[in-house]
């Protein structure tokens, strides 16, 4: 039987450093950056235009995108959270934006101070100006460090909001990393044939090491899209000395020449970041 391609997005240059405590050179998130664009992804999340005071660590993303070296073929994606961020995005150029709010009321209130509905109010003009195609992240999809399990009946507005004010692909996160394989599945079996599977990415946290059965699982439902960072990279602000996100080498592993990813490639790429993150990055699946 022939097996569909999977995509990974490397979101490591993002999600990943935006959660780890160091902050990390711009000389070196730029060679990571440049490392990553020869690993074979077609798209990596580079870096955030959130206001530097909520994420001093991606302060330098302005500079990030004016330095690396974009190779053709290969997308280079900003998180925007406002139309404030789409105005500082704008120089950079990305290719595609990526836009968040999250399924939990009370993550919405702790982490942007606002609704649900206010948040997406919020994102609906960046997305209705963006010159790019925008991607909309769901946080808290399964688990909310506060509200404890979110259901499929939370998820499905929220998704099919940022569907119709345009977002061409929804990204779905596990963001504290505490979904079952079953809970996977329970959202979408709901979720795809409400927007296609073709355009819903799965965002795995390892925090419980369960990212690797929920790709597993979320493929054979027929999603295409995973997020991803090198090295497993990135940390969970919510569960202090968690795993960050699902490693890129963990993906590669499970869907073998699925992916277009070069293994040695990776590791170098990884490599570039391992000295200033102050641990080990090698999560469970590593290796
Ligand atoms: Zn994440």
């Amino acid at each position: 039987m022939k097996m569909d391609p999977v995509r990974i997005v490397e979101v490591g240059p993002r999600d990943g450093l935006q959660n780890e405590p160091e902050i990390i050179p711009t000389d070196v998130k730029v060679a990571f950056v440049d490392a990553l664009s020869g690993c074979g992804f077609d798209e990596i999340e580079v870096s955030s235009f959130v206001s530097p005071k909520w994420v001093p660590q991606l302060a330098d993303a302005a500079e990030v995108f004016r330095r690396i070296a974009r190779k053709p073929g290969v997308s280079y994606m900003a998180l925007v959270p406002n139309e404030a961020g789409l105005a500082r995005a704008a120089e950079a150029r990305p290719d595609r934006i990526a836009v968040f709010t999250a399924a939990s009321e009370t993550f919405n209130r702790k982490n942007i101070n606002a609704s649900i509905v206010e948040s997406i109010e919020r994102i609906g003009p960046v997305v209705r100006q963006s010159p790019v195609p925008v991607r909309g992240y769901v946080s808290t999809a399964f688990h909310c460090p506060y509200e404890g399990r979110i259901q499929p009946e939370a998820v499905i507005p929220v998704a099919q909001a940022l569907v119709d004010m345009g977002c061409v692909e929804l990204s779905i996160g596990d963001t504290i990393g505490k979904a079952t394989p079953d809970e996977v599945s329970a959202l979408l079996e709901r979720l795809i044939p409400l927007v296609g599977a073709n355009r819903i990415a799965m965002h795995f946290h390892d925090t419980f090491g369960r990212a690797t059965a929920n790709a597993e699982r979320s493929a054979a439902l027929g999603i295409r899209i995973f997020d991803a960072s090198a090295g497993g990279i990135g940390g969970c602000p919510y569960a202090p000395g968690a795993t960050g996100n699902v490693a890129t080498q963990a993906l590669v592993t499970l869907f073998g020449n699925r992916t277009t990813i070069h293994w040695a490639a990776l590791d170098r790429a990884s490599a570039i970041v391992h000295p200033y993150l102050g641990r080990s990055t090698a999560g469970p699946a590593v290796g």
